[in-house]
């Protein structure tokens, strides 16, 4: 008997998690990411897989971000049929972000034949969401915080992870042994998810280490947030907010519900301008299994979490248009968090100019990029093609990450029970990964190194 592994992603950096697991005549894949970020590791999602994908017995999904499930819909089209285990939530949300990304890949390899750049000369998408709703029909919910036997001779256990709704690590027992996937470790003492759940280690420990060299700035959300509102009410400005549109918009939307509770900001209109956001929003509603007591105290009064008063969703395009019009106070929340498209780029082109503005960062900007420019104090910037004057205030709040810092990872590690024989370091860039293995090392005398790319772990 024995085991191997396959580091098949998120390894040597942070994107595209894909684990696949060999043992007991079984073969079962943990998590399945599209790989983001620089074009070299982008060019992975097209290679087939390393074996037949009609050979995999199951796909076990650790959470619903793009980067843990991103590739389901092609490795569907090459011939991927066996079940996909997720929590309930993670099934919910995945039911929403899989066909939106594949819309995205659609209208990329649309950009790319209209400008002639594409490698291909019929520019294809990585897939269609025809092929996102397909893979969509194998998605199996598993109960969260139950042993499951999810095909004979694999043991499966999902306990939550506080990072996103429905995040979970995996705990797999086949072929004698017994490994665990962290999954993404979400943070502890923020509102609305439990804390991560510590877990039972033995033979194998493979952990996040997104932020495994860092901390967090220990920034106070609520003061801040608080302040940036009314000193651009004072100005009869509107706060426009660029965020993801899971996780980080339903945690603002419990921020600002808390500080019009308590009257620290006035009652002005808040307003999603994101269809993703607003479907998000409605999963985060449906599953208060997820939720901390906090949260649950407010939902168990028969109230939302996330519902304010002048709280508006827009319905469509033209309700997003009209409120460029509209010059009274208010805040607008929009995606991409990373100005990287979306309709928060109209907004910041009829906003941004007007000192009477904030626009308000709450996540991070990559180096190079629009948000990283403004941050910067960057006096104009380019938007459809044409240069606009930054004159509105430019503000950012750090502390709202989904992802635990060094000290949180290593927090949930010393919560666990056990010492795993065996400890790889994925989903980081290389030097994070590095400290975080030395860290383990260090603090908790664990047998911890870093994962390689492609590379074969076997247990025996
Ligand atoms: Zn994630």
């Amino acid at each position: 008997m024995g085991v191997e592994i396959d580091f098949l992603g998120a390894s040597g950096t942070v994107t595209g998690s894909k684990y696949l697991v060999c043992g007991g005549g079984k073969k079962v894949l943990v998590d399945c990411g599209l790989f983001q970020g620089s074009r070299e590791w982008r060019e992975h999602n097209w290679e087939p897989f390393p074996i037949d994908l009609g050979e995999i017995d199951a796909v076990v999904i650790t959470h619903a971000h793009i980067d843990h499930t991103g590739l389901l819909p092609r490795y569907f089209e090459l011939g991927l049929r066996c079940p996909i285990f997720a929590s309930s939530a993670t099934v919910d949300l995945a039911g929403v972000l899989l066909p939106d990304s594949a819309r995205l890949q659609e209208e990329e390899a649309e950009f790319r034949s209209e400008k002639g750049r594409s490698r291909h000369e019929l520019p294809k998408p990585l897939y269609t969401e025809e092929q996102a709703n397909g893979v969509l029909k194998l998605f199996r919910t598993v109960p969260v915080g139950q042993d499951k036997e999810i095909i004979p001779g694999v043991a499966l256990r999902l306990e939550r992870m506080g990072h996103i709704l429905g995040a979970c690590s995996v705990s797999l027992e086949l072929g004698g042994k017994r490994l665990l996937f962290s999954g993404d470790i979400g943070r502890y003492t923020v509102p609305i998810l439990k804390d991560p759940v510590p877990r039972e280690l033995h033979d194998l420990l493979v952990i996040e280490s997104t932020y495994g060299d860092r901390l967090h700035e220990d920034s106070d959300v609520l003061p801040k947030l608080e302040e940036i509102i009314n000193e651009t009410f004072t100005r009869s400005g509107a706060v426009v907010i660029p965020s993801f549109a899971v996780g980080r918009a339903q945690l603002l939307l419990y921020y600002l519900r808390e500080l019009k509770e308590q009257k620290r900001i006035p009652d002005i209109p808040v307003i999603i301008d994101s269809p993703m956001a607003q479907s998000a929003t409605e999963i985060y509603r449906k599953h208060p299994k997820d939720y901390d007591d906090e949260a649950l105290g407010i939902a168990s009064g028969g109230r939302s979490p996330f519902d304010l008063s002048k709280l508006y969703f827009t319905r469509n395009r033209n309700e997003s248009k009209k409120l460029n019009s509209i010059d009274e106070p208010m805040i607008i929340i929009s995606a991409s968090g990373m100005l990287s498209g979306g309709r928060i780029l109209h907004h910041l082109f009829h906003r941004v100019s007007s000192p009477q503005n904030c626009i308000l960062f709450v996540g991070f900007q990559p180096p190079g990029g629009r948000g990283d420019w403004m941050l910067k104090g960057s006096k104009t910037m380019r938007l459809f093609h044409q240069e606009v004057d930054v004159r509105a205030r430019v503000e950012s709040i750090s502390g709202l990450s989904a992802h635990g810092d060094r000290d949180e990872l290593l927090k949930w590690c010393r919560s666990c029970e056990g010492t795993p024989e065996r400890v790889m370091v994925t989903h980081g860039e290389p030097d994070s990964a590095k400290a975080f293995a030395g860290s383990l090392k260090k603090e908790l005398n664990w047998n911890a190194k870093p994962a390689t790319y492609r590379e074969r772990l076997t247990l025996e």
